[in-house]
């Protein structure tokens, strides 16, 4: 159950903090989407379960991101830039990729998103929340929307992350790739999001998951020249439990057995 996960725990207690914190919270600036809001930071101290919902993205860690949001290239961890692309529409979706249409209830807000950078990062998260053994699509897309939702209610211009795999090896667009992920906080401008539906502390995934994952990497890998070194999991970037044990796991022998290119 999510409520025993540290990082849902971290959660709740960044946003009663940040609550005792109130008075001095800033206004919200417009193009910061994880800056949080008065009304937000009352409703989520109010209501767990509101927390439950809006998966990893909504840790301490990686609520208040990114700082700051635009970064010149030169800036990042490591500059080789000359091979990365910026992914102009959803005419580039990977093959076999269910479009948002398909289960979103609502649309992005441009207004509340940053376009993204130059793609130079591929990061995989789980959800975190509860542990999720369902297969059918409509469970799976019922979960993403209310991943959705709970980002959107942090005032979020659309769920954080750019594709979703789900237990069957489902994987689902999210945020379109022409707008900047919410997922990890300091490190979104050219990163892709990818998150695994469950809680991997509490489960294992399926090998179709693991399979899904591992078709997804390889395309966005090719379509973005981003090698296996900048392929990670959301506690390589910072001090988290996600993608939880197990997924680390699996992505640990992804990678070393030769599986992601
Ligand atoms: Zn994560």
């Amino acid at each position: 159950m999510a409520r025993s996960d540290p990082h849902v725990r971290g959660a709740a207690e960044m946003f009663m903090n940040a609550a005792r914190r109130g008075a001095r919270v800033r206004a919200a600036e417009p193009l910061d989407e994880t800056q949080p809001h008065r009304r937000t930071i009352l409703l989520s101290a109010l209501g767990a379960a509101a927390v439950l919902l809006t998966g990893c993205s909504s840790t301490s860690r990686t609520t208040r991101l990114p700082d700051p949001t635009w970064r010149d290239s030169h800036s990042l961890p490591d500059g080789d830039a000359s091979h990365a692309q910026i992914p102009n529409a959803d005419a580039d979706l990977p093959g076999g990729v269910i479009p948002r249409s398909q289960w979103a209830l609502g649309a992005p807000v441009p207004t509340l998103m940053n376009m993204m950078r130059p793609v130079r990062y591929i990061t995989v998260h789980h959800d975190g929340s509860t542990a999720f053994y369902a297969s059918d699509t409509a469970s799976s897309t019922a979960r993403l929307e209310s991943i959705r939702r709970g980002h959107r209610g942090q005032q979020w211009g659309d769920i954080g992350y750019h594709f979703a795999v789900d237990r069957a090896g489902r994987v689902f667009q999210c945020r379109p790739l022409s707008w900047q992920g919410a997922h990890v906080k300091d490190h979104n401008d050219g990163n892709i999001g990818v998150v695994n539906l469950g809680n991997f502390d509490l489960q294992t995934p399926t090998e179709a998951q693991v399979r899904g994952l591992q078709k997804i990497l390889v395309s966005l890998q090719a379509q973005y020249r981003v090698p296996v070194s900048r392929v990670r999991t959301h506690q390589e970037w910072a001090a988290t439990a996600c993608p939880g044990r197990s997924m680390q796991h699996y992505m640990n022998t992804l990678r070393s057995n030769g599986q992601l290119v």
